[in-house]
């Protein structure tokens, strides 16, 4: 199998899409399509490839598409217009996206932790990592990349300040889960906030506080 994978930086928050498949079957699905949906599809297209589904880390505007800061973000909605797919997102953030992009239950299949998707010959798997949100979830593609949405960045986790986070959870998804995967994984965020646009989960766990001192930094994120 011929892995297709590509980060694409796109929008005004720095956000990561990435495209990932089998080049060999021509199938991809994209992650957190959302701001320039049709730029997306072209470069599928011009990739040689077809996309049959849409995966979604949370449901937060600039991930999905919806109305965030008075900014009108293109997502989900017309990915369905212009490339009808199905859009699998965690059980638990469903309700969120269909509020945020008025996307319907017919075009959703829930997900929950351990879920796999073939895509061609290239495997997904689904790991729900609540903290974030409560139903944000990561993608272990080949299980050597992590695609880590708003849940780990490099150098940093996302933010649980926000309506619907949870520190303790956050806690529990990168101690328990993120921090046990082997070195050798390579990090996918969902932001680009530098310095670096991917490293992997050994460096993480040697250099990101919140991997390497989860504990005390749960007491300060507590206060
Ligand atoms: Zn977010």
């Amino acid at each position: 199998m011929a892995l297709y994978f590509h980060q694409v930086l796109a929008g005004q928050m720095q956000n990561f899409v990435y495209l990932v498949g089998d080049r060999e079957s021509g199938e991809c699905v994209a992650v957190d399509p959302a701001w320039d949906i049709d730029g997306l599809l072209a470069r599928i297209a011009q990739d040689g490839m077809r996309l049959t589904g849409a995966l979604v880390t949370h449901y937060h505007p600039d991930h999905v598409g919806g109305d965030l800061f008075g900014m009108r973000i293109e997502g989900l909605a017309r990915l369905l217009e212009k490339n009808p797919c199905r859009i699998y997102a965690n059980k638990h953030e469903a309700d969120g996206i269909k509020r945020v992009t008025g996307i319907s239950e017919s075009d959703l299949v829930r997900t929950e932790d351990g879920t796999r998707l073939e895509v061609g010959k290239a495997t997904i798997e689904f790991v729900h990592t609540p903290g974030h949100t409560p139903g944000s979830q990561c993608f272990l593609v080949e299980g050597d990349r992590l695609v880590s949405g708003d849940t780990l960045f490099i150098g940093g986790c996302g933010r649980v300040d926000l309506p619907g986070s949870d520190p303790e959870a956050m806690y529990r998804s990168l101690q328990d889960k993120l921090a046990k995967l082997a070195d050798h994984v390579r990090l996918f965020p969902g932001h680009d906030y530098g310095p670096v646009t991917e490293t992997t989960m050994g460096e993480e766990k040697r250099t990101n506080p919140y991997l390497a001192q989860g504990a005390a930094l749960l007491r300060r994120m507590r206060r």
